[in-house]
């Protein structure tokens, strides 16, 4: 078994990602225990009855009392407000992380409430899948995915590497890149994938000519796909987009001048530009399984598909 990273590590927010990091630490040795929170009585009573923390806390406070790296694993929105709370109750020369998939707006507003005698190392494992909470984590979840860490400028290297062994002992590659670039890459490969999803799935439901039960019958002709992805929890990615506004809608922006462009394609009849368009898209697929990110089955093997 490896040598534990860290001591304690604590979890809040024991959900999909909190409890797979929980599973996944566990299952490496990477840490000697783990300690876990959640907001609800019902997701606390769950996490201990699943075994997946050493000891289970009904305050943020009190799970990062002596805690050497704490995770705050809740949606975006709500991490300035959880680290106003542990801000005063960490130990001095921990590790602070979080796994939100917006990274500025989180160093903006967790970073205002650490003390400087901590090390702030945001983290995002780019590893997921559409369902949530404790029962839904599995500790393969983040093998062969990518970590990117975002450390705000002046970040000392030692805790930023720290952080990185723990990532890799947990089967992930890591990466290192700023907050801004962080969240304009997410948002052409995971945000506005996502919003795609959730308009397609409700433009269906609203249509009249074509039946809701015709649609569910007929699903696996590639609306099916999109389901499992508009199915993700809607918290999370309300958050998502209220926090990443200015790089989605550049995204956005770019996306609709190319769905004019197909759409006057069609209109014309050009057959020339709609092949030459989806052999680049699918030459984009080959590179995708190429890089380890996805196998050319239909469906992709691990525990729950995957996505974010
Ligand atoms: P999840 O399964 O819904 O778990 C969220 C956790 O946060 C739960 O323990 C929940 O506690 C807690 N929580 C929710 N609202 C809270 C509030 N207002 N105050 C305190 N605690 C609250 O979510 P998840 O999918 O693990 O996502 C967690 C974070 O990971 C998000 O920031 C998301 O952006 C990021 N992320 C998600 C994915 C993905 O594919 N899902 C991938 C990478 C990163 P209760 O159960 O008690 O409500």
């Amino acid at each position: 078994m490896t040598k534990p990273l860290f001591d304690t590590l604590a979890i809040i927010g024991p959900g999909l990602i909190g409890s797979s990091i929980a599973r996944a630490a566990h299952a490496q040795g990477a840490v000697r225990s783990i300690v876990a929170t959640a907001r609800s009585p019902k997701t606390r009573k769950r996490v201990a009855e699943l075994g997946i923390a050493d000891k289970v806390t009904e305050t943020n406070a009190e799970a990062v009392e002596g805690a050497d790296l704490v995770i705050v694993c809740v949606p975006v929105g709500i991490c300035g407000g959880v680290a106003k709370e542990i801000g005063p109750h960490l130990k001095p020369g921990a590790i602070v992380s979080d796994v939100g998939s917006v990274k500025g707006s989180v160093v903006r507003d967790m970073g205002a409430h650490l003390p400087k005698t901590v090390h702030f190392v945001p983290a995002h494992p780019v590893a997921g899948t559409e369902h949530s909470g404790p029962d839904a984590g599995f500790a393969e979840l983040f093998e062969n995915r990518w970590c990117i860490l975002t450390p705000p400028d002046g970040t000392d290297p030692e805790p930023v590497e720290r952080l990185a062994a723990f990532w890799r002992l947990l089967g992930a590659n890591v990466d290192t890149m700023t907050p801004e670039h962080h969240d304009l890459v997410l948002a052409v490969t995971s945000h506005l994938p996502h919003l795609i999803a959730y308009t397609i799935v409700g433009t269906a439901d609203e249509l009249e000519t074509v039946t809701r039960s015709e649609v569910l019958k007929f699903s696996a002709g590639g609306f099916r796909d999109f389901t499992r992805i508009a199915s993700s929890d809607p918290v999370m990615w309300r958050d998502v987009f209220l926090n990443n506004k200015e790089a989605v809608l550049e995204m956005l922006g770019r996306f609709n001048e190319d769905v004019a462009a197909l759409t006057k394609a069609i209109r014309r009849g050009d057959g020339e530009a709609l092949s030459e368009h989806f052999s680049r898209t699918r030459a984009i697929r080959r590179g995708v399984i190429e890089a380890g990110q996805d196998t050319p089955e239909a469906d992709f093997g691990r525990p729950h598909g995957h996505e974010d």
